[in-house]
């Protein structure tokens, strides 16, 4: 459902990021995207939801080419992919739940943001993401509060609210200890099997990637290098 062909991306100060990409990943696929700092992973993953445009080739999403989508076009199709970040990404001095209830807001309406008006079918959604990634006890506690690991999977709540087929993620274990990354990375895992949700994870620890991802997408200096089930990974990649 997501497919690249003959993708490239030249950021505007000429860096050659991305080149000669060519991938598919169909829905439900747990991918593990590896590769030195500066390889491109993560402008890879950013052009999946427009968060990067592709300078060159294709990029198409369930058989749409994705850079034709205008403005609002491009904002419902955002709706369809969450995306995870290295440093969370959530306003600490609230409540958990308050983040998660972020992901019902439109764009524009800023009055129900002020105001905090949502539907009981919306709280009700929100508790339900808490409560699959395991934090339902802390919905009405402050985000400063909690600790690294559970502050992504506020991130990762937020993101399930939505109902997402992708999610995307850059680096989500790189600030976290190592028992709280496994953690976190079984939240994905779960969500990937029992949601049947894409989950395209950038990484840096191999070995995680390798334990956790069903198929490693190794890329150097902006190109593909490797692309297999994780069992068939050499050291070499
Ligand atoms: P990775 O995620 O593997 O560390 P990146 O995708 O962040 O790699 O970066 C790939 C290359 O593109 C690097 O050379 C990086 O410096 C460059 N790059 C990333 N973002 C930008 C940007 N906004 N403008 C210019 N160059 C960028
Ligand atoms: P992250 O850890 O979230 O991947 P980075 O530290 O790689 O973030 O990059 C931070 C920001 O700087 C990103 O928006 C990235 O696109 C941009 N960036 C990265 N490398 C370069 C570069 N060489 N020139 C310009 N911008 C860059």
């Amino acid at each position: 459902m997501i497919e690249f062909i003959n993708a490239e991306k030249t950021y505007p100060n000429g860096t050659k990021a991305l080149q000669d990409i060519n991938l598919k990943i169909d829905q439900g696929e747990f991918v593990g995207v590896i590769g030195l700092s500066g390889a491109g992973k993560s402008t890879l993953i950013r052009c999946v939801n427009r968060m990067h445009d592709i300078t060159g080739g294709q990029l198409m999403v369930d058989n749409v080419d994705i850079s034709k989508l205008k403005g609002k076009q491009v904002r419902k199709f955002r709706r369809r992919i969450g995306m995870i970040f290295q440093s969370f990404n959530l306003v600490t001095r609230t409540t958990v739940m308050k983040n998660v209830l972020v992901s019902f807001v439109p764009d524009l309406s800023f009055l129900r943001k002020l105001f905090g008006v949502y539907t009981k079918e919306q709280k009700v959604k929100a508790l339900e993401a808490l409560d699959k990634v395991g934090i339902l006890d802390k919905a009405f506690i402050r985000v400063d509060q909690l600790s690294g690991g559970q502050q992504q999977r506020v991130a990762l709540a937020r993101t399930l609210a939505q109902n997402p087929d992708i999610i995307l993620a850059d680096e989500p274990i790189a600030s976290l200890d190592p028992i709280t990354a496994r953690q976190v990375m079984d939240d994905f895992k779960r969500i990937n099997k029992d949601m049947n949700i894409s989950v395209i994870i950038n990484i840096h620890h191999v070995e995680v990637a390798l334990e956790y991802a069903d198929r490693i997408i190794g890329v150097r200096k902006g190109e593909i290098v490797f692309d297999g089930p994780s069992a068939k990974v050499t050291q070499d990649v």
